[in-house]
């Protein structure tokens, strides 16, 4: 494998302010919608100054952007969460994907002392016992690895899609991310699970083999489950929690405390079309 080191593809910009990205997001989240993928994730690359990063749990939306951003070449830094935790076929995708495009993805693993001290407190599945403990492990095993891996960073890019769940639906395009203070670019936004396959079966694109035994969205192993025929896409995460808690801290739907310089700037913009293409 053509093993390039990661600093090839990316600038050594510094990042904008806080204004001038909100800015540039609101001009992306108005183009976006006539926009192909590829044409998306190559305009937020020259419009954003400083570091680009997009992080991957393998699942077949990641994989379509993972595709868009190694095929074009652009400087944007892939990264993915190794929570210990993963099945198996997610790492062979991995794995695969890095075969397939010659391209390094960037792990990161969590902090060995947090998750040592919450295992000994809650045992090894313990994330079972309320939505705290299982809030605990998933800012333990990815909340926390997220906030490194965009640290300094200007924009983070993300599979989200409208239609995964009601918080999803209301995010946008582009919109500051007031907890991380960077643009949050989510180019998929109004594509349905079907035009997702179809662009990953017309282009070759390796995916996780879970995706063919009725595992929609691929999380970690003890957290993820297969879906009966009609069940909502995040239905098999975390299915012992009530739906409005089913996020693992990574998206929010709405940014608490946003910084004041940004009162105004991040939203809606352009938001998903009532009728997603
Ligand atoms: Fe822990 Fe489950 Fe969250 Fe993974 S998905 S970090 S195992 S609670």
């Amino acid at each position: 494998m053509n093993d390039q080191s990661l600093a090839q593809h990316l600038p050594n910009r510094p990042a904008p302010d806080a204004r001038a990205l909100a800015a540039i997001g609101k001009r992306l989240a108005d183009t976006f919608g006539s926009l192909g993928l590829d044409e998306r994730l190559s305009a937020a690359c020259a419009a954003v100054p400083g570091r680009l990063v997009f992080t991957t749990s393998f699942g077949i939306e990641d994989q379509a952007i993972s595709h868009a951003i190694f095929a074009q070449d652009l400087a944007v830094e892939v990264v993915t969460f190794d929570t210990g935790r993963l099945f198996p076929e997610t790492h062979q995708v991995w794995a695969e994907t890095e075969q397939r495009y010659g391209r390094r993805i960037r792990a990161l693993l969590p902090e060995r002392r947090g998750v040592e001290a919450w295992v000994a407190r809650h045992g090894i599945d313990g994330f079972r016992a309320s939505v705290e403990a299982r809030l605990g492990c998933c800012g333990l095993r990815k909340v926390e690895p997220l906030g490194r891996a965009l640290e300094g960073a200007s924009a983070w890019v993300t599979g989200v899609r409208a239609e995964q769940s009601a918080d999803r639906a209301m995010m946008s395009f582009a919109a500051i991310d007031a907890q991380h203070r960077l643009l949050k670019l989510n180019p998929l936004l109004d594509w349905t699970r079907d035009r997702v396959m179809t662009f990953v079966r017309d282009h070759r694109i390796p995916y996780n083999s879970l995706h063919d035994r009725g595992f929609l969205s691929i999380g970690c192993a003890p957290c993820t489950r297969a879906l009966a025929p009609g069940e909502p896409e995040r239905a098999g995460r975390w299915w012992w929690e009530q739906e409005e808690k089913k996020e693992c801290g990574l998206h929010l739907a709405k940014e608490p405390n946003e910084p004041k310089e940004l009162n105004g700037l991040s939203g809606p913009s352009s938001s998903v079309p009532a009728h997603p293409k």
